[in-house]
């Protein structure tokens, strides 16, 4: 589904992506795990091109979204992004949230848009807020609604950058709930999350990122009990 070659990403003299290379499979859970400013958001930025690699390849279903001759704007319809504030729009329903993109660029009738916008809403639990607006709503339900609108597009591949870093605890377990009901359906997904034990539970690898390097992967059974690489044992009694 993904393969990054050697990604290197610069901010003018600050090198933060030093050689990147990471495969992941269709059906496959990724979770990126890793100190504060090591590397991973940019990561998941360059992956849909929200930032621009400084060097290296990457290739999303064999189609390099590097190459500026493909169509990096075609390439993001497979590939949903939910990020840690939401980005919703707030000045329109959560319907309408829902449905934009499917009729503005897959070009779907608004009324087919909405039946499937429907049964999304009813997936993440959230079907009596069809006509709200995102400021009537929690954060675990915003955060639901953006779930709900990724999955609109019925992308290929969903990127999430720290899905619950923004929400009350308690707000935490709606959204993670959510997350692995889409791991069980077989969604191929690259999760950024300081939630260890759902990284456990819904990860069928881990990436260990240090300063712009993956330091260790493995399977959450292995690094987690085992974990080979010094920086790496450091992180996970801090965060244990
Ligand atoms: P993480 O998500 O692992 O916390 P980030 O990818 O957000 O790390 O940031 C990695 C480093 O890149 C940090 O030092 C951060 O300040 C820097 N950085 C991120 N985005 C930009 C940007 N747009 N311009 C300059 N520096 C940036
Ligand atoms: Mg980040």
């Amino acid at each position: 589904m993904i393969d990054v070659v050697n990604l290197h990403k610069k901010f003018k003299n600050l090198h933060v992506l030093k050689g990147i290379n990471l495969q992941v499979k269709k059906g496959e859970v990724v979770v990126i795990i890793g100190p504060s400013g090591s590397g991973k958001s940019t990561l998941l930025r360059c992956l849909n091109r929200l930032e621009e690699p400084t060097s290296g390849e990457i290739f999303f279903k064999d189609l390099s979204i590097t190459n500026n001759k493909n169509d990096i704007n075609k390439i993001r319809q497979g590939m949903g992004m939910v990020f840690q504030n939401f980005n919703l729009f707030p000045h329109i329903t959560v319907i309408d949230n829902i449905t934009l993109a499917p009729i503005k660029l897959k070009k779907l009738k608004k009324e087919d848009a909405e039946s499937i916008a429907f049964e999304l809403l009813n997936q993440v639990g959230l079907q009596d807020k069809t006509s709200s607006y995102p400021t009537e709503l929690s954060g675990g339900q915003k955060q639901r609604v953006a779930i709900a609108r990724a999955l609109a597009m019925s992308p290929d591949l969903i990127l999430f950058d720290e899905p619950t870093s923004a929400l009350d605890p308690e707000m935490v377990g709606e959204v993670l709930e959510v997350i692995k009901q889409l791991a069980a359906e077989g969604m191929t997904m690259i999760i950024v999350t300081h939630e260890m034990s759902f990284a456990k539970q819904v990860a069928d690898r881990i990436v260990f990122m240090d300063e712009g390097i993956v330091l260790e992967e493995g399977t959450p059974e292995i690094f987690f009990k085992n974990p080979q690489n010094q920086r790496a044992q450091d992180f996970l009694k801090r965060v244990l």
